[in-house]
């Protein structure tokens, strides 16, 4: 089924390690999918005050689930498309219970976030970054008494990093309290909202608005407030960095918030891109190799079925011509067979293989074993004897180094499986 709505979870999943930046590759993967008709909807468990940031960086997202799903807006017309806000009686509950502890808590109301005054003094969330810290505080309403909103409607509270005296004594009571529903996304923090509310119910609720199977939905998360999302979308794909029963239960897993999981999906799935595989270029049958031959692979070459081939050759870019006289490294060092010193020349090579992949956003390569460039684990000992030693190729190394999935020609089958082809 086409993918006609993509859900995607904020912290963990499409936000860098930040908490605020969108990579360019996650915006122009989601914002091909908006121009090919797609909705885009974001799912946090944040409120709506505090993700304006990152809506300004996706001007084009149509819908918030917000509140960990207690309501959805429809950003173009403002208006709440969904809600499911606390009881008042239990609402109040929670209130008198946590205002008796020194806890900083905060909760939700039509969108804003709000804290009772004088609780802000027990925040202790001081290991997050400066510049999200700062955002946080300056989006809080501060009020002289909280309880009026059990009544206009309290979408969620959020309790904060408490002190470990009163961790087991506070948990134990919200977690048997029987009319809430407790999630705990980060160890030292509780999130409660109404009984039965997540963002799954909220994301069911939207496609019935919009007339969209959960078949034709691709939602993307990393935390158990994402588990009944990922489960419900025909598309759902846990991040790498997912807690792990997000990753045994969605469909899909992709890469990292930090690898642009996001868009390496939707470019598969939702835009049906191949994804890009840099490949050692003899390996494709080009004469590169330093006899003016080849490697050529039929199975690597096969890969043109699945990924769109980035072909490169490190010795080549670095300078060095072909046919040439063979090196290997010794003592660490590219030397050719001769013993002239060509380490400058492997690592300029090395360093313009990486500008590629970065630049193509290649997530694996497939490299020639064994080679001084090129050989990933095992390559030439540096006697010219055809002897293996342990060690990766100067630019092997460098791209593993950098987060480049790196396999040998020998290890297909391991590349299609973890790139899920
Ligand atoms: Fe092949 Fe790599 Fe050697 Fe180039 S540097 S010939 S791609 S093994």
């Amino acid at each position: 089924m086409p993918v006609k709505l993509i859900a995607c979870d904020l912290d963990g999943t499409l936000l860098g390690a930040d908490h605020i930046t969108v990579s360019e590759r996650n915006k122009n993967a989601l914002l091909e999918a908006h121009e090919k008709g797609v909705k885009i909807a974001v799912a946090t468990g944040r409120t709506l005050s505090v993700i304006y940031g990152v809506i300004e960086q996706l001007p084009f997202v149509d819908y918030v689930i917000y509140s960990n799903g207690a309501a959805v807006r429809d950003l173009k017309t403002a208006k709440t498309v969904y809600k499911e806000y606390m009881p008042e009686n239990v609402a109040a509950d929670i209130f008198l219970f946590l205002l008796q502890y020194p806890v900083y808590f905060e909760f939700y109301h039509n969108g804003a976030q709000h804290c009772q005054k004088g609780c802000e003094k027990y925040f202790k969330g001081m290991d997050l970054p400066r510049e999200f810290l700062e955002a946080y505080a300056a989006s809080t309403v501060m009020d002289d008494d909280i309880m009026p909103y059990t009544q206009k409607g309290v979408e969620k509270i959020n309790l904060f990093y408490f002190e470990k005296e009163y961790y087991d004594e506070i948990r134990n009571y919200l977690f048997s309290y029987a009319g809430i529903d407790c999630t705990s996304p980060v160890a030292g923090d509780i999130e409660m909202t109404a009984k039965g509310v997540d963002k799954s119910r909220a994301l069911a609720g939207l496609c019935k608005t919009l007339g969209i199977k959960s078949g034709e939905v691709m939602a993307f998360g990393d935390a158990d407030n994402d588990l009944g999302m990922l489960e419900f979308a025909g598309y759902g794909t846990a991040m790498a960095n997912a807690a792990d029963i997000c990753k045994q239960r969605a469909k899909y897993t992709t890469l990292s918030n930090e690898e642009d999981g996001v868009a390496v999906a939707v470019e598969k799935y939702a835009l049906g891109k191949k994804p890009r595989l840099l490949v050692s270029a003899c390996l494709l049958g080009e004469n590169c190799k330093y006899n003016g031959g080849n490697n050529q692979n039929d199975a690597v070459t096969d890969l043109k079925n699945d990924f769109e081939i980035v072909a490169v050759c490190p010795e080549y870019f670095g300078g060095l011509p072909i046919p040439r006289v063979p090196s290997e490294i010794v003592n660490g060092r590219a030397v050719s067979k001769n013993g002239e010193d060509l380490h400058a020349q492997f690592e300029r090579g090395a360093r313009k293989t990486l500008y590629i992949a970065e630049e193509s956003g290649a997530k694996y390569a497939v490299l020639k074993e064994r080679s001084p460039s090129c050989g990933k684990g095992v390559i030439y000992d540096g006697s010219f004897t055809g002897a293996l030693t342990e060690g990766n190729g100067i630019t092997a190394d460098l791209l593993i180094k950098s987060g480049i999935r790196v396999f040998g020609e020998s290890e297909i089958k391991k590349l299609l499986d973890e790139a899920e082809i």
